[in-house]
């Protein structure tokens, strides 16, 4: 980790020009910052009381992608309803480390549900399951849970919710996965920056996801068609709505 940090700056101080003199003070600072490396692999606060209003829950999650916690499980989903796709790293006492997982793993039936800021929908069922689905986003694929609002119908509008929650279906019939408009914009930039294929790409969130076992994400061939249809079309109707715009502005 620190070896591909200081390659990285490296690469940015010879081109500003500035290499001997700035990497020299990260050499003489490797220990000391290896030791802060390891130090966030655990949280000396994990086990003490959440201080919730349970009085019994206690500290075990923090999150990967904004820094908050740790608290107990209950109040990470509190705190993550509009932003359902951070990793949750929760603390697990056999093993010694945090272990990451979606936010529908901390709760037995949780779901992400739309059409209300993250908020549980009204006249949708307590016993209903939510859907199995896949989002992806920038930092990985989630196996997640969504529980579609069904103030209107009976939920059926699956592509129309998506789109509201700023998400990208992969379908129009019945999508079980959706792009989140930050990983279409992502990989649009690299693509014009740097070329970077659909498959590469999609190796990158598979990474992204889970770095040792890479291979095991579940992410098909399918996945790269799908991702690549999801960003064309995405550019299609952006281009048309702005043509559209300007040729009802001229
Ligand atoms: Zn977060
Ligand atoms: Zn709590
Ligand atoms: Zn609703």
């Amino acid at each position: 980790m620190i070896c591909v940090l200081l390659n990285f700056l490296c690469s940015y101080y010879i081109l500003a020009g500035q290499a001997s003199e700035h990497l020299e003070s990260f050499r003489d600072h490797e220990q000391e910052l290896l030791g802060w490396l390891f130090d966030r692999h655990a949280d000396s606060a994990v086990g003490t009381l959440c201080g919730c209003p349970n009085p019994a829950a206690t500290k075990t999650t923090r999150c990967y992608d904004c820094g908050y916690g740790p608290t107990c499980s209950e109040c990470f989903i509190k705190a993550h309803q509009s932003s359902p796709t951070h990793w949750a790293e929760v603390w697990d006492a056999d093993k010694g480390f945090f272990i990451r997982h979606d936010i529908s793993a901390l709760r037995s039936g949780y779901c992400i549900s739309l059409g209300h800021s993250g908020l549980p929908c009204p006249s949708s069922l307590a016993e209903d399951p939510g859907v199995f689905f896949h989002i992806v986003d920038t930092n990985g694929v989630h196996c997640t849970r969504i529980r579609f609002c069904c103030c209107s119908g009976d939920g059926s509008n699956r592509a129309e919710q998506l789109m509201k929650a700023r998400l990208f279906p992969a379908t129009m019939r019945r999508p079980t996965m959706a792009f989140t408009w930050h990983v279409c914009h992502l990989f649009h930039i690299l693509h014009l920056e740097s070329k970077i294929s659909t498959h590469d790409f999609i190796g990158s969130l598979r990474r992204l996801t889970d770095n040792t076992f890479a291979q095991d994400v579940p992410v098909s061939f399918l996945l790269c068609i799908v991702c690549r249809h999801a960003h064309d079309c995405r550019i299609h109707l952006l281009s048309s709505g702005l043509s559209c715009e300007s040729g009802a502005s001229s």
